[in-house]
């Protein structure tokens, strides 16, 4: 059987190559970094939160979710694990071609992460009024030397309403606890 991962690869490259317009790219880009995020919320009860990063020829490159619970470690977004896996995959210390898609808005660690190694373009689905760091709170990007091209909303309802039935279950379980 085909490896899924290798297939959806092949198919962002005959996607890319069929010359989708920007919306069409950063829908398809985010309905992967949906499933990661979906991963993260069934296998391992993690916050559901996705990150795909993209090579120019639409090739993915690294996936990651949140792993925040499952290492311990408050620093383990999947913006950042992602960027760590493409950085070890490549070798290279910068990712200036490349985009990430990442289903809700980077915080301020992550998108100052972003900005260090020379991300290209950021795409994300749910904005974050309470933690988010790019398009609200602290907009790290304004003041950073690096800008990354920042488009916010991308499949925003999907995005939001995964987090939003998260945390209900989540509530519902504290409720029968
Ligand atoms: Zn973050």
């Amino acid at each position: 059987m085909a490896n899924p991962r290798q297939t959806l690869a092949s198919l962002a490259v005959c996607c890319y190559t069929a010359a989708m317009s920007q919306a069409q790219l950063t829908t398809h880009m985010m309905h992967e970094a949906l499933r990661q995020a979906q991963l993260a919320a069934s296998s391992v009860g993690e916050v559901p939160i996705g990150a795909v990063i993209y090579q120019p020829d639409g090739t993915i490159l690294a996936t990651a979710h949140n792993l925040v619970e499952t290492l311990a470690d408050p620093t383990a977004h999947a913006e950042v694990l992602a960027i760590q896996q493409a950085i070890h995959k490549t070798g290279r210390k910068f990712l200036e071609d490349c985009t990430i898609a990442v289903t809700l808005e980077p915080c301020a660690m992550c998108a100052q992460a972003l900005s260090l190694v020379r991300i290209s373009t950021i795409v994300f689905g749910a904005y974050d009024l309470k933690s988010g760091g790019t398009t609200n709170g602290a907009r790290v990007l304004e003041h950073a030397h690096h800008k990354p091209t920042v488009l916010g909303g991308i499949e925003e309802e999907a995005c939001r309403t995964l987090l939003q039935q998260f945390f209900q279950t989540l509530r519902h379980k504290g409720e029968g606890a």
